[in-house]
């Protein structure tokens, strides 16, 4: 392989077109499957790379660096544009200075994600351009072409990746940094401040544009054409062209890079040329739809499961030969369910929430595997900071007994995303209840990102200023706030009984750094099975070190690391550190 070529995963293969771009800015929040594109980024020292607080803050950040003429591209996963939603659609009406590109990672299968939405329908929404990769090298060219396109039509792009093409591995032929002048930055209010009477005109310009843009995508180059024999036509983009590839490379292809606004005659034109026409795409029938509205008659609506997981070529082969699926095809069989680490601090404490019976609204981070077996102590989750949300609207319904066992669980990361503005929704609708902020000093479920609350920058260096969660939640309205260890089983109890008995929002910090941050201890329990009297309380925390063999408590040495948490709840002391550590601990 000579020096220029490359082997790249899809994300790498972002970075890296971003920086042959010219970008000045990447701007994103960490999330399974796009956290390596930032993480990518931070090897070149000529992009300013920045994990926002939230994908929203991530976007606006690029739009300004757009503003004011340079490159700027924002990342996240597909829920994350959620969170972004309202400058996304807005910045359409905007249009740019430099170049804006708007990553979107979806997750077609749900591997690491609570829903498998197609973020397509938003390029569609917003009416912006909307290009799709299927595989490394085009990832790294469509990410250039993007700001070319962005730039030049005056438009924001969205480009949209998924799993496989981020996870993927593949040849990328690597260029130097192109070298883009930074535009000029000028004020123009009628393009920047959308009052009515300006979004009007610019609503106007985005018919113009469009107009525009649906004469590149037929004209474009990674719009494609591949003959072939036979009387039956495959439209595909992304990943899924790959699958086709796979199958056979005789049949005719349309392979769309640019997928919004559509290639309407270059399609028109090629269905045309069969008898029948097949749309392979991964999750909704976004090209189908619109294909049929073009009038495409021939063109098969593809059955409903397979808008369903991800496609791969056993699927595609059974959409084109019309097969039915068992439901086995489009999502994987389940296998062993994921655990918290061993020894992890949350451990503790949703044994303590288990011990006391709460009713728990949870949140996105590892502890939403608190909802698990054998601890069954996290009751719902839905996005991003809805815990405190959802605990203040369910507060309402509930009779007072149950309402007093009411508990709202967030993360450290989630909360400075997210929980910052329901801390305060609480507080000014009188909520009368408990948040617990598990803080372990990251972004632990994606891979040990800072924030603000960590005090360290993205490079790990410390700063000067740190987000300090009690300050905060005093200065939001909590009237009670506590910080505890969260590996100090009864003090954590205690203070929950506080929280929940206090009369307005009471706020318990529940921290311990993630033991992935920490050296580790040097040692492991041992089990006394003399005096052990078998009540499984110890197997109860879910901690993976621990298991029952034989009728006999096990304890496996590779995986324990000597946290405590299990010889502070054993009853019968049954558990316990070597005598030499426990010392050395207490001096
Ligand atoms: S000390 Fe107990 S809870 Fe902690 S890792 Fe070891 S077995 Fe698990
Ligand atoms: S908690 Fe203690 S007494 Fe109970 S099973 Fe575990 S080791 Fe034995």
């Amino acid at each position: 392989m000579t020096d220029n070529k490359k082997l790249m995963y899809g994300n790498e293969a972002v970075a890296r077109g971003a920086y042959e771009a010219g970008v000045s800015l990447v701007a994103g929040y960490p999330g399974t499957p796009s956290t390596e594109i930032v993480e990518s980024a931070t090897q070149y020292p000529e992009i300013e790379v920045r994990w926002s607080v939230n994908e929203k803050i991530a976007v606006e950040t690029a739009v300004g660096v757009s503003k004011g003429g340079g490159r700027a591209m924002a990342v996240m996963k597909h829920v994350g544009l959620n969170v972004a939603a309202d400058a996304f659609m807005n910045v359409s009406y905007t249009g740019v200075n430099g170049g804006l590109v708007i990553v979107s990672a979806d997750d077609p299968g749900m591997h690491s994600s609570q829903n498998e939405q197609d973020n397509r329908w938003y390029a569609l929404m917003a009416k912006i351009t909307l290009l799709e990769p299927s595989d490394s090298q085009e990832t790294k060219d469509f990410t250039q072409l993007a700001f070319e396109i962005s730039e030049k039509y005056d438009v924001p792009v969205l480009l949209r990746l998924t799993t496989r093409i981020c996870h993927s591995k593949g040849i990328v032929i690597c260029e130097e940094r192109n070298k883009i002048p930074a535009k000029k930055y000028e004020i123009n209010i009628s393009k920047y401040v959308n009052i009515p009477s300006n979004a009007r005109q610019n609503r106007l310009k985005i018919l113009e544009r469009q107009q525009k843009l649906k004469e590149l995508s037929n004209t474009i180059e990674i719009n494609t054409r591949f003959p072939g024999k036979g009387k039956k036509g495959i439209i595909t983009s992304g990943v899924s062209y790959q699958y086709v590839q796979e199958i056979s490379e005789e049949m005719p292809i349309l392979k769309l890079g640019m997928t919004y606004p559509i290639p309407d005659k270059l399609i028109k034109k090629f269905c045309q040329l069969f008898e029948q026409v097949t749309v392979v795409e991964e999750l909704d029938g976004f090209l189908e739809t619109q294909i049929l509205a073009l009038g495409c008659h021939n063109v098969e609506k593809k059955p409903e499961s397979f808008t369903l997981g991800e496609l791969n070529p056993h699927r595609v082969e059974n959409l084109l030969k019309g097969k039915t699926e068992e439901i086995t095809d489009y999502y994987p069989k389940p296998g062993k369910s994921p655990a918290m680490c061993s020894g992890c601090s949350y451990l503790g404490v949703f044994s303590v929430l288990k011990k006391m019976n709460l009713l728990v609204e949870g949140d996105i981070g590892c502890y939403t595997l608190g909802a698990l077996p054998p601890m069954n102590a996290l009751h719902s989750f839905l996005c991003m900071g809805a815990g405190m949300g959802m605990a203040n609207g369910l507060s309402t319904q509930l009779p007072n007994q149950t309402k007093e066992k009411l508990v709202a669980v967030i993360g450290d990361s989630t909360f400075v995303h997210s929980g910052l503005p329901e801390l305060v929704d609480m507080v000014y609708h009188g909520f009368e209840g408990l948040v617990i902020i598990l803080d372990n000093r990251t972004t632990a479920m994606t891979g040990m990102q800072e924030h603000p609350g960590t005090g360290k920058n993205r490079k790990g260096e410390p700063l000067t200023t740190q987000l300090d969660l009690v300050e905060v939640a005093k200065a939001l309205g909590a009237t009670y706030v506590k910080k505890v260890l969260s590996s100090r089983l009864g003090v954590l109890e205690r203070a929950f009984e506080k929280g929940l008995a206090h009369e307005g929002v009471a706020v318990v910090i529940a921290e311990e750094p993630c033991r992935h941050l920490e050296k580790g201890f040097d040692t492991v329990v041992s089990v006394n099975h003399k005096t052990c009297i078998l009540c499984n309380e110890c197997l109860n925390i879910g901690c993976s070190a621990i298991s029952k063999e034989n009728n006999a408590i096990t304890i496996s040495n590779p995986l324990c690391i000597g946290c405590q948490i299990c010889t502070s709840i054993c009853p019968s002391g049954a558990l316990k550190l070597p005598i030499m550590i426990q010392k050395s601990r207490s001096e």
